[in-house]
């Protein structure tokens, strides 16, 4: 039974139900007791966030050790600064957010916040010190307070709420039959993404990490809940270290730095208008993407079959 049950299967399972990239991973870490892989080192002090420099040395990672997944992976996020991260599907960009979060640990290399490698701390302090944004939340089947209040332990409601009013979403649930103590989730009230969404951001505001890691949503929300959205994410990334998992080129054009990514090796590198004037695969991607960006999709009058 230990055998069928482990608690690595289960978050597999977890994985493939909820499809897309990175998940709820703080909340999957409170339902899924799991002690089976991950390991605190026997006393492992606890990270100290001072400036909150956070850098990849030379990492390599598989889910599989016969599939590597991140090959050779360097960076470093100035405190502070923000970093994008993009590339086609596929190239481990959530990887990269899960390795962070040690989600697992890596086979090669290190991972260190302000010089401190995160495998040596205790687990607990580094999901402390990091915030994430996932491209698709999950909510638990409780009140929407609830749910924003998971973001520290003990807030108040007057907390909660100026948490909420800094995500846009307090007019919302103001609106909401039984206010901050509606039921949401699968059993509840179901909220769209965009709303989801910000229940995220306020979950995080409250929870003030140091170290924020953002999976852009690849669904669309509408352009106005979007262009908000993006003014929160904004706002909350200007003091922290920021990694941003980025599908909309758009966002990422303010950068420190952008990495692009691709079967999990960094091909290029630099500020967006360096990677434009490089002329490879960034260069592509946003010619693409102006293509979407100024001409209004319509359907066509007379298909042609391809
Ligand atoms: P991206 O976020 O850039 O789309 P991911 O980091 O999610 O890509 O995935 C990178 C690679 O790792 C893909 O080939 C994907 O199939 C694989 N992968 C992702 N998650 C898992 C997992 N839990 N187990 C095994 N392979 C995985
Ligand atoms: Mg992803």
């Amino acid at each position: 039974l230990s055998q069928l049950f482990r608690p690595l299967d289960l978050l597999g399972m977890v994985y493939r139900t909820i499809r897309q990239g990175l998940i709820d991973m703080e909340a999957m870490y409170n339902l899924i007791d799991t002690q089976a892989e991950i390991a605190d080192a026997p006393g492992a002090p606890a990270l100290k966030v001072t400036a909150g420099e956070v850098r990849f040395d030379h990492v390599r990672f598989g889910y599989d050790p016969d599939r590597e997944i991140l090959h050779d992976v360097s960076f470093t996020v100035p405190p502070g600064r923000t970093l994008a991260i993009v590339g086609p599907s596929g190239a481990g960009k959530s990887t990269i957010a899960r390795t962070l979060f040690r989600f697992y640990d890596i086979q090669g290399g290190r991972i260190l916040i302000d010089g401190q490698d995160i495998a040596q701390v205790t687990q607990s302090s580094l999901r402390a010190s990091i915030g994430i944004v996932p491209q698709d939340m999950v909510l638990f089947n409780d009140t929407v307070g609830y749910n924003i209040g998971y973001g520290r332990a003990g807030a108040t409601q007057a907390e909660i709420e100026a948490a909420a009013r800094a995500a846009s979403i307090h007019d919302f649930i103001m609106r909401l039959p039984q206010g901050y103590d509606t039921r949401v989730g699968e059993r509840g009230l179901k909220l769209s993404g965009g709303e989801k969404q910000r229940v995220a951001i306020a979950r995080t505001l409250l929870k003030d990490p140091p170290v924020l890691v953002l999976d852009e949503a690849t669904s669309a929300l509408d352009s106005r809940t979007e262009m908000e959205i993006q003014d929160v994410l904004r706002n909350i990334a200007r003091k922290r270290t920021t990694l941003i998992v980025a599908h909309r080129l758009s966002t990422v054009v303010d950068a420190d730095e952008i990495i692009v990514l691709d079967q999990g090796r960094i091909i290029e590198r630099g500020r967006h208008a360096d990677l434009v004037r490089a002329d490879g695969l960034y260069a592509a991607m946003w010619a693409r993407q102006a293509t979407e960006r100024d001409e209004p999709v319509m359907e066509p009058a007379y298909s042609t079959p391809h």
